[in-house]
């Protein structure tokens, strides 16, 4: 009796609050910037802080610099494995940006800086801590929990996620994960908006390029490929791309609307699919009309070399963002229709990452999630998200497995990718926690 009522008060106790915080600092001080990544120091940290624990795990990747990490805990074979992932490499810090140093852990009025402390670093520590706590705790699991830390998240992802599904899936093969890229966040009125990622947009980036002759800058010639250029950009950014809703992103603007501080779409909810109705959204909110189709982002620009010189190229280089369910072909196709010249050739260009259905909302994990998340805050709304951005996530789906991004962290301030990256230590203990939760009620 005394056994079973100390098994049961640890297991209410929460994750010690200073452990994820210790983690945290650890990682950020390891240098894993990509380009050249070196996110080996960051698995060899996880291998000796897992060891330590008792806990066997590898280190495996084709790069010896840029390995990936993973352990296991063994449950009974109840049900299949929950993947815990979070990448181990983080975008280079313009440190003449940064107060502080980008690889110093520096604390400064309760915020915990370095870069990598929002992406993704502070997923990684929430989960190391969540793991280490079920093997201190001697948690009964129904399922194995494996604790996957992959290398070359941001922009080169062949020595992480897809070396690991081509060569050992076998070994993070699970039911479902939880992984970067849901967002929480609080309104003006109060109301907590947990955005849980079940599926995300498609990097489709496209490289224009106009062909003219090169000649003297004293004869305008009908064939310049510079401006034929500027033509293909302009009429590419003003033309409205097409409406089109998936499953995640209509249940998420039906639930956004129900929130008082969203209480204006409400009255376009009916006309969301329309060029029209998508356009009153973009009047409000950029990010909420790129959740509506696929997005258009001219970002480089490249043409001559000398003011009298007509060249003989222009070219540019677009980011697209295609929405999941429509196909590249369709979006080329489209670009061509719209660009309506034969000197504009359009040119895929960059790694791209699957096409792949929306994760369920019906599954264990999200249901747990759900009535987490609910539970933590008297007034929480939890809705399905489609990410703008993308992640690792996407190679697992493509495999099948329903892989959600969590929303452990409520950071209005995101500073992702930015300079002063930070993550507020209060904050991250309560993601840890919510973490603990999720992960007891869907795996004991
Ligand atoms: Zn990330």
């Amino acid at each position: 009796m005394l056994r079973v009522l100390v098994a049961a008060l640890c297991l209410l106790a929460p994750v010690r609050a200073q452990e994820a915080r210790q983690y945290l600092a650890d990682l950020l001080r390891l240098d894993t910037s990509s380009p050249p990544g070196n996110e080996t120091r960051a698995a060899e940290y996880l291998k000796r802080v897992t060891t330590a624990a008792g806990i066997p795990s590898e280190l495996l990747g084709p790069d010896p610099q840029r390995l990936n990490f993973i352990a296991r805990l063994k449950g009974s074979g109840t049900a299949r494995p929950l993947l815990l992932m979070a990448h181990t490499d983080v975008v280079p810090a313009d440190r003449g940006q940064w107060t502080v140093g980008p690889f110093a852990a520096v604390i400064r009025d309760g915020y915990l800086y370095g870069r990598g402390s929002q992406d993704d670093k502070c997923y990684l520590a929430a989960e190391l801590a969540v793991f280490l706590d079920l093997k201190r705790r001697d948690v009964k699991l129904s399922r194995d929990v494996i604790l996957l830390a992959e290398s070359g998240e941001e922009g080169a992802d062949t020595p992480g996620i897809k070396w690991l599904v081509a060569n050992a899936y076998d070994k993070i093969d699970a039911e479902f994960a939880l992984n970067e890229g849901g967002f929480a966040m609080d309104t003006p009125s109060g109301t907590r908006i947990f955005q849980i990622q079940t599926t995300e947009k498609i990097p489709t980036r496209v490289i224009l390029t106009a062909r003219g002759s090169a000649g003297h800058g004293s004869v305008a010639r009908p064939d310049n490929p510079v401006a034929h250029l500027a033509r293909a950009v302009a009429r590419l950014v003003e033309r409205d791309q097409p409406v089109r809703l998936n499953e995640t992103t209509r249940r998420y603007f039906e639930e956004l609307a129900k929130v008082a501080d969203y209480a204006w779409l409400a009255p376009l909810l009916p006309k969301l699919k329309s060029i029209e109705g998508a356009n009153q959204v973009r009047a409000r909110s950029a990010e909420l009309d790129a959740a509506l189709r696929t997005s258009v982002s001219p970002t480089m620009l490249r043409a001559g070399m000398k003011i009298n010189v007509i060249p003989n190229t222009a070219e540019a280089q677009i980011d697209v963002r295609r929405l999941p369910n429509e196909t590249a072909e369709e979006v080329y196709a489209r670009f061509r229709n719209i660009i309506d010249d034969p000197a504009v050739e359009i040119a895929p260009t960059g790694a791209g990452r699957p096409a792949t259905q929306p994760s369920p909302i019906s599954t264990p994990l999200y249901q747990a999630m759900e009535r987490v998340f609910r539970k933590s805050r008297p007034r929480a709304a939890v809705v399905p998200y489609m990410l703008l951005g993308s992640t690792d996530g996407a190679d697992l789906r493509a495999k099948g497995m329903a892989v959600y991004g969590v929303p452990l962290f409520a950071e209005n301030d995101r500073r992702a990718h930015g300079n002063d990256e930070r993550i507020a230590l209060q904050t991250l203990e309560e993601g840890a926690k919510l973490l603990r939760q999720i992960v007891l009620e869907v795996a004991r």
